[in-house]
């Protein structure tokens, strides 16, 4: 999809009162952030912004508090640490709406920062307003937030999926809506390079089950080369096939969806490549009794990864891309005996001159343990965005920004 929006370097920033909605649903424990790569993230659009002379109020949700206001889901924890980040004070409000925290907002200076608590307290932030009561109620709630500034960036884009009332509604009462930094490089690669792809265009796509890629690979079959299939999802195609399975994954009721996925490749000539080998065993388990077989699974085993002789012709085809989009790892690479072609597949991405796409979810864990992820053009930062970006569907959280 091939979007154009206003980004924050469209604008002029000077003296303004910016409000913007970051991801800032970082993973806790114990009350410790436990992965500061969301905060992290948005540390360019956050430096651009204020040295551009603007002041700041920053808005997020944490977890899903379900419209309570829940202490263990308070943004404090995230506002204590970008002041830790940026080495500078960050002023704190208790709510997101109101009186007190327009008043706060109002009295920021130049460079100033203020985070908004958990906008997910209130129920209206997201809830699924059907009568017209309920739109009404969400309509007030992002009125109220858009007092918080004068112009609203969006830089949240594992939520830009979601038409809530920060991440979406508030750009209806505001003159200017534009994309910070992390949306806008999301867009480019997700949409507009996977919308114009340098061919050829490999698309690996894994993860767990057929049911949860197949609007992607309807969506890419009009735009690649080749698609490279892994992951648990493969069974179920091999079934198709006429394959013995085993104990492995499938979904029973999409074997003729699979079927009439491999036909509409053939049709529109799309190389869809399927194992040639997989790795077996005789239990869920990293300590299950292994053996690398062909495509018949013997009885009493599940394949838990594609075998190395697959692993090597998918790497191939990668070295010959000029576009790669991943999505969902080949095999149980959690567990370190069913990793192998996840990684095989992982360092031939980097090895390879391609643009190169990881599109969230469990790929980006992949790459992540793999330390290879600097070598990649874009790693995804938001999971169910991306897959529905991938879809071919508007996020409402860019469609609401300004046009270019
Ligand atoms: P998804 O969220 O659909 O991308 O699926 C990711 C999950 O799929 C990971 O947790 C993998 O462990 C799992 N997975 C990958 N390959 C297989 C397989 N052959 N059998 C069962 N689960 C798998």
């Amino acid at each position: 999809m091939n979007v154009n929006k206003k980004t924050i370097v469209d604008i002029d920033l000077k003296g303004k009162k910016v409000v913007m909605r970051v991801d800032f649903n970082v993973p806790l424990k114990d009350g410790i952030i436990t992965d500061d790569t969301r905060i992290k993230a948005a540390l360019p659009t956050i430096n651009t912004i204020i040295e551009a002379g603007a002041s700041l109020v920053l808005l997020s949700h944490l977890g899903r508090p379900k419209g309570e206001v829940k202490a263990e889901f308070s943004l404090k924890v995230t506002a204590d640490y970008l002041a830790k980040l940026l080495n500078k004070d960050i002023a704190f409000a208790s709510d997101c709406i109101g009186a007190d925290v327009v008043k706060q907002a109002n009295s920021l200076s130049a460079g100033d920062i203020l985070v908004c608590e958990n906008t997910r307290f209130h129920k209206e932030e997201d809830m699924k307003a059907k009568t017209d009561e309920d739109k009404a109620l969400q309509l007030k709630f992002a009125e109220e937030l858009s007092k918080l500034g004068n112009v609203y960036v969006n830089d949240a884009f594992g939520t830009a999926h979601r038409a809530h009332a920060s991440t979406a509604l508030i750009a209806k009462y505001v003159d200017t809506a534009v994309s910070g930094l992390l949306l806008e490089k999301e867009i480019k690669y997700l949409g507009n390079t996977v919308a114009n792809p340098v061919k050829p265009f490999v698309a690996i796509i894994g993860g767990a089950k057929v049911s949860g890629k197949l609007q992607v690979l309807t969506s890419l079959m009009d735009k690649v080369d080749s698609i490279l299939i892994g992951g648990g999802m493969a069974y179920t195609f091999l079934k198709a096939q006429g394959h013995e399975i085993g104990n492995s994954l499938v979904e029973d009721d999409l074997i003729d969806t699979a079927k009439s996925i491999l036909e509409v490749a053939k049709e529109k000539g799309v190389n869809l490549m399927l194992p040639v080998d997989n790795v077996a065993a005789d239990d869920f388990s990293n300590d299950a009794k292994i053996e690398t077989v062909g495509n018949d699974i013997p009885k009493g085993y599940m394949a838990l990864d594609v075998g190395p002789k697959t692993a090597e012709l998918y790497a191939a085809q990668i070295a010959n891309a000029k576009t790669v989009l991943w999505n969902g790892p080949m095999g149980c690479f959690e567990m370190s005996n069913f990793a192998n072609a996840t990684m095989t597949v992982c360092k031939a991405v980097a090895d390879s001159d391609a643009t190169s796409i990881i599109g969230g979810g469990d790929s980006v864990a992949a790459v992540n343990a793999s330390g290879l992820a600097d070598k990649m053009s874009h790693i995804s930062t938001g999971g169910g965005a991306s897959l529905e970006y991938l879809e071919g569907k508007d996020l409402p959280g860019v469609m609401a920004l300004n046009d270019k």
